[in-house]
């Protein structure tokens, strides 16, 4: 698989008056086209500043980021290629209707031609919203806002999917199937995509790997590949497989035993 993002021992920290808080601590990883990396780490441990980072909306105080081999770490990923980001909340607006919501950033970056005009219809028809395109959000389930919510991302046809807890406001029944669903829709654009979460067995159900940090500031304590037999489609049925419980045990030392050292496979 092609080398989309580079990560090299990137560092930050916030300063303030009250001084100096660390956030990262030299993080090193790489994300190939096509994959869905998720990134575990206690509440607090840095993993909202590390996609800020990789966005540009912040720039390490040390180490690099390369997109696809070319130098961007003053840049960030958005100045090279489109960034579709998911954040913790929908943030649909109650006064636009669902297909004033999913053409929003279309309209705020002034690219709502026709054919991005046909190609959002298309996604809402594809992924069943288009009856509901002229309803308030209010008055969908929060399966479908998190769908419409996708979908205002994917309008901007990302190369690169951030998504920040983006299932966190959901109860945790319809998280498990929400979650299956939009990582499948993403999997089959053949889109990357990184998923911050604290929650593991999200990480283990959807991620071909994942990666966990320390509690802050964050370092990478461990990057683990997972592969089930089993169609990603099915989340309980991923989650009563043996692999799962393996990968589940394993991540969950690593992410508990704050002495563990650093190792990759
Ligand atoms: P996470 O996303 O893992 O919960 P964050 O990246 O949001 O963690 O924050 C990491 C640490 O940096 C936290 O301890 C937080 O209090 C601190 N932090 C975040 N933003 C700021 C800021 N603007 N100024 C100072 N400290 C901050």
């Amino acid at each position: 698989m092609e080398l989309l993002l580079s990560l090299q021992d990137v560092s930050y920290a916030y300063h303030n008056l009250k001084g100096e808080t660390p956030a990262l601590s030299h993080i090193s990883f790489e994300v190939s086209q096509g994959e869905f990396l998720a990134i575990v780490g206690p509440s607090g441990c840095g993993k909202s500043t590390l996609l800020s980072i990789i966005a540009g909306l912040l720039t390490p105080e040390q180490g690099d980021l390369f997109y696809k081999g070319q130098y961007i770490t003053d840049r960030g990923t958005d100045s090279v290629m489109r960034v579709g980001y998911m954040p913790q909340r929908d943030h649909l607006f109650e006064w636009r209707t669902i297909y004033q919501n999913v053409i929003l950033g279309l309209e705020l970056r002034h690219e709502l031609t026709p054919e991005r005009r046909d190609y959002v219809l298309s996604l809402l028809d594809e992924y069943g919203l288009y009856p509901f395109r002229d309803k308030k959000p209010s008055e969908l389930s929060g399966g479908m806002r998190q769908r419409a919510a996708l979908i205002r991302t994917m309008a901007i046809r990302p190369d690169l999917f951030l998504l920040d807890e983006p299932f966190s406001a959901l109860d945790s029944q319809t998280r498990l199937n929400v979650s299956a669903d939009i990582a499948q829709i993403i999997r089959s654009t053949d889109k990357t995509a990184l998923l911050i979460t604290h929650d593991l067995p999200e990480a283990v159900t959807l991620a071909d790997r994942v990666l966990v940090l320390s509690k802050r500031p964050a370092c990478v304590k461990r990057e683990m590949p997972i592969r089930f037999s089993l169609d990603r489609s099915d989340p309980l049925g991923i989650r009563n497989t043996a692999e799962y419980r393996l990968y589940f045990n394993q991540l969950w030392e690593v992410l508990t035993n704050e002495q563990s050292e650093i190792h990759t496979g």
